[in-house]
């Protein structure tokens, strides 16, 4: 029987026609099923038997859940005159996309998850790889937001009488990074927030000379390296509030350039000793 196939271009933001047209030749040499069908492309959708449409996220499928990653009726083969849709989710590697594929045309023939002996890509689950995406080494920005909110924590460092001051010193710092300045290429915003909670970045007060950061960061995909960072906390040091800002730019500037070293940042932050040691930015 000839099964008219389209792809719904809509829905489709990242192209998968290798994983389509893998699993449509997977199935045309299959005779396994309800019925025997000779799958062919249709360019026009509306008249499809079979339309497969990529999703951001499958959240309910016939009594399967959150980790669904793709969903299709099981189907007779009179079911099939009728337009049927796949649907699969967007975010997965090439070869896991196209397994998905197979195993939800396997529902349109007929097939369910006890079938699995026979045809094992019809086992209820399937191992999937999500899209690689560029790790946190290679990227020249690691951040996946441009909004930097600031938590400034004074607990036990920083008197009430101080600490205008402080945040002033540290507006001052991050100001370097905003886009009235050159040095980055996104455009980057920073505000204080009231609490740790809504923070991304924490800038807290230490008796150690310059400063010094942590950071956490996330793995996006399926292989062992991070892909951005998550947020970070600067850890200040010398109380004297002329080299806050100073010290605060430095930090920002290694986590927002994603620099390995000095010689990745501008001045006055390459250890070019042009300024002198002791006539930092300060004012
Ligand atoms: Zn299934």
């Amino acid at each position: 029987m000839r099964v008219g196939y389209a792809v719904d271009e809509n829905a489709l933001n990242r192209s998968y026609k290798q994983a389509v047209v893998g699993a449509i030749d997977f199935w045309n040499n299959q005779s396994v099923g309800s019925y025997d069908a000779n799958y062919t492309y249709v360019s026009n959708a509306s008249e499809a038997q079979i339309l497969i449409q990529f999703v951001n996220k499958i959240t309910y499928c016939d009594g399967y859940d959150n980790s669904t990653v793709g969903c299709a009726p099981v189907l007779e083969k009179d079911d099939v005159a009728l337009a049927q849709t796949v649907r699969v989710e967007d975010r997965y590697a090439m070869e896991s996309t196209q397994d998905i594929i197979i195993h939800e045309l396997g529902h349109t023939r007929g097939l369910v998850h006890e079938d699995s002996n026979e045809v094992p890509v019809m086992n209820e689950t399937i191992g999937t790889l999500l899209i690689p995406e560029t790790n946190l080494e290679n990227r020249s920005y690691g951040w996946q937001t441009t909004d930097f909110r600031v938590y400034f924590d004074t607990a036990g460092t920083v008197s009430s009488v101080e600490e205008d001051t402080y945040r002033q010193e540290i507006r001052e710092g991050w100001q370097y990074w905003t886009k009235d300045t050159d040095h980055l290429e996104k455009d980057v915003s920073f505000r204080f927030v009231d609490s740790r909670e809504e923070a991304n970045i924490v800038v807290k007060m230490r008796d150690h000379e310059g400063v010094r950061w942590e950071y956490w960061v996330f793995n996006t995909d399926s292989d062992d390296s991070f892909e951005v960072y998550q947020n970070a906390t600067l850890y200040v040091g010398e109380r004297n509030p002329e080299y806050i800002d100073y010290n605060t730019a430095t930090a920002l500037g290694y986590l927002l350039l994603n620099a390995e070293n000095e010689t990745e940042l501008p001045e006055p932050f390459d250890g070019d000793d042009e300024l002198g040691d002791t006539d930092r930015w300060t004012d």
